[in-house]
């Protein structure tokens, strides 16, 4: 797979012609249910023509999904969901066409998917003295080497009869105010965009409304400018409707790109493929600023 977008290759594409675009999706490299091949084989399936593979920290899945894309004739823009934090709130920045072995972006995703176990490890230790949960559970939920979060607890939960569902998890025993949650260390929003950025990637604050605690409503948005922010995903169905007025208004204040994505898990969340998409000449503006990696294009 070539490396960098090379000299001369075609920027000519109409995006508007390939089909509708979602630029945020997970496979079973992080806490996705399927694997890559069969999240871009889903899109495909559902009539999709532009699909974004956004697991958390990592690019493990990149490779099928770039076969599957090239099988299927689904344009693929590679990317990735990167974890940041703000206190202790977490604050989710996606990466698109970024240089997988740019070092720092290599580095602290690294950093923060070893934090991650750790952190599972202390939170399944405490939900342990309550209930029959052991690691092990933890580890037969999850595909080796994937980035471990709070959903591989809650399949292990729902495995074990404790929980119906990972939603019941979540409103339980997983909330962050459940009295077993635990925080990851992961960098500040604003170097998290840096690292992107160094990489030749596009960012993008995921659903910034976001239920719970909203990194929209903290009075950082324009520190995140400043430090290269590209755009806001304001179609997300984590944000309400006062959430997409404000980011409408914020993205149009400081020139930034909006997006529109699903978010989807496979059936380990009810968001469904090409709920919600992004605009053509969104797409197309993403990759023309991009030049860490380049997209997939279906063959002419
Ligand atoms: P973590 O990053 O380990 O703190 O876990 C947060 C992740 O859990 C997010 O990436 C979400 O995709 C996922 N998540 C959050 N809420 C839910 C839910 N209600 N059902 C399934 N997955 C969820
Ligand atoms: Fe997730
Ligand atoms: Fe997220
Ligand atoms: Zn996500």
């Amino acid at each position: 797979m070539e490396r960098h977008r090379a000299e001369g290759e075609p920027t000519d594409v109409d995006w508007s012609a390939l089909g509708p675009a979602d630029l945020h999706t997970h496979s079973r490299e992080s806490d996705g249910m399927d694997a890559p091949g069969a999240v871009v084989r889903a899109a495909a399936a559902a009539g999709l023509g532009v699909i974004a593979l956004t697991d958390h920290d990592t690019v493990a899945g990149w490779a099928e999904a770039t076969d599957a894309a090239r099988e299927t004739g689904v344009a693929l823009l590679p990317g990735v969901e990167f974890s940041s934090q703000i206190g202790p709130a977490s604050v989710h920045v996606l990466g698109y066409l970024l240089d997988p072995e740019a070092p720092a972006f290599m580095g602290e995703r690294e950093r923060i998917r070893t934090e991650r176990i750790t952190r599972a490890e202390r939170m399944v230790h405490a939900i342990g003295r309550d209930y029959p949960l052991r690691w092990e559970h933890v580890e037969q939920h999850s595909a080796p080497g994937a980035t471990i979060g709070r959903p591989h607890i809650a399949d292990a939960l729902v495995t074990l009869g404790i929980v119906p569902d990972r939603s019941s998890a979540f409103e339980g025993i997983l909330h962050w105010q459940g009295g077993y949650y635990q925080p990851h260390r992961a960098p500040a929003p604003e170097e998290a965009i840096g690292i992107i950025r160094e990489a030749g990637g596009v960012s993008v604050l995921a659903h910034p409304g976001g239920r719970g605690r909203p990194v929209l409503r903290m009075g950082v948005l324009g520190d995140l400018v400043d430090a290269g922010l590209g755009g806001l995903e304001v179609w997300h169905r984590d944000n309400d409707e006062t959430d997409r007025r404000r980011l409408l208004a914020e993205a149009a204040q400081h020139d930034l790109l909006v997006t529109g994505s699903s978010d989807y898990h496979g059936t380990g969340k009810p968001n469904r493929l090409g709920e919600h998409t992004t605009d053509p000449a969104v797409v197309a503006e993403i990759v023309r600023r991009a030049t860490g990696w380049p997209p997939v294009l279906p063959q002419r």
